[in-house]
């Protein structure tokens, strides 16, 4: 079966008058739910003292931590000193994630800036082939995984091609597919036909092991020309895309190993529960 999650905390949550996310664990056991992702997109900043007891609150509710790295990560960047702040920020999330017994880690990989895009990418393979030697034992030794996140800006580096291409040079580098930004890209047309073109991309490059271990991220996301704007809930009808197609299709790719993080705006963990049930149903009719 697959597992459901949101990143961060409800609005509903601390409207039931919860305060600390060490209380979040219990509540997502009490929802049905199965993951939860800590976001260090704006700094790491969690104790060590506080990850090893989330990691305690998560087990005993179990409930399975994955990590979003900073966002200020861009291996894209030609300053070394940059890159070795980028370094520190992924060896930081790293370590928290396995304080908290998680294995996965999310990152954005970086973005254009100045340069055309073909420089850029040889700048983020160059630097992701250096750390994945010297991240070895981690991954080896504790089974994490490193997950570079499709994204939904042009600027930024992370198309689904991208990401799947990157992904091959370590046995540690896992996608996560995140398919609010995917439709981003592909301004709105992210459809049934257009989600098996990337399912089958995945396969096909990547080999059922890892395709299956798949990590998404799964919101509406409104869009402009430039790629995304703003992250919406599963209730918006001007934009996508639409969850029944891709649950239809892990059903049909038996995909149940794939960890689902929904990243709504205030409503994250109802509609991490929304999708489950979609998935649910969709699974129950096809049996
Ligand atoms: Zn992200």
């Amino acid at each position: 079966m697959i597992k459901f999650g949101p990143s961060g905390n409800d609005e509903k949550f601390y409207e039931q008058g919860h305060k600390s996310s060490k209380e979040v664990f219990e509540w997502l056991k009490g929802m049905g739910l199965d993951l939860y992702e800590y976001s260090f997109g704006r700094g790491i900043l969690l104790k060590d003292e506080t990850a090893v007891e989330f990691s305690k609150l998560a087990k005993i509710n179990g409930i399975e931590i994955s990590v979003h790295a900073p966002y200020f990560i861009n291996l894209a960047n030609p300053d070394q000193n940059q890159i070795t702040k980028s370094y520190d920020y992924i060896t930081d999330s790293i370590k928290k994630l396995l304080l908290m017994n998680g294995k996965m880690c999310v990152v954005h990989l970086g973005s254009c800036m100045k340069m055309d895009r073909g420089e850029a990418l040889k700048n983020i393979k160059y630097n992701l082939e250096k750390y994945m030697d010297i991240f070895d034992e981690y991954f080896s030794k504790h089974n994490i995984f490193f997950c570079p996140e499709t994204m939904g800006k042009f600027q930024q580096i992370g198309t689904y091609k991208e990401i799947v291409d990157l992904c091959v040079l370590h046995k540690s580098l896992i996608p996560t597919f995140d398919f609010g930004h995917i439709n981003c890209i592909l301004q709105g047309k992210l459809n049934k036909e257009e989600y098996k073109r990337i399912i089958d991309y995945l396969f096909d490059n990547l080999g059922e092991f890892k395709a299956k271990k798949l990590h998404i991220h799964f919101s509406k996301i409104a869009f402009s020309e430039k790629g995304e704007v703003k992250h919406l809930t599963l209730d918006d009808a001007m934009y996508g895309p639409e969850f029944e197609p891709l649950a239809q299709l892990l059903i049909d790719y038996k995909m149940d190993e794939v960890t689902i993080i929904s990243e709504s705006k205030n409503v994250m963990a109802q509609d991490a529960l929304k999708l489950k049930n979609i998935y649910s149903n969709i699974l129950n009719k096809n049996k």
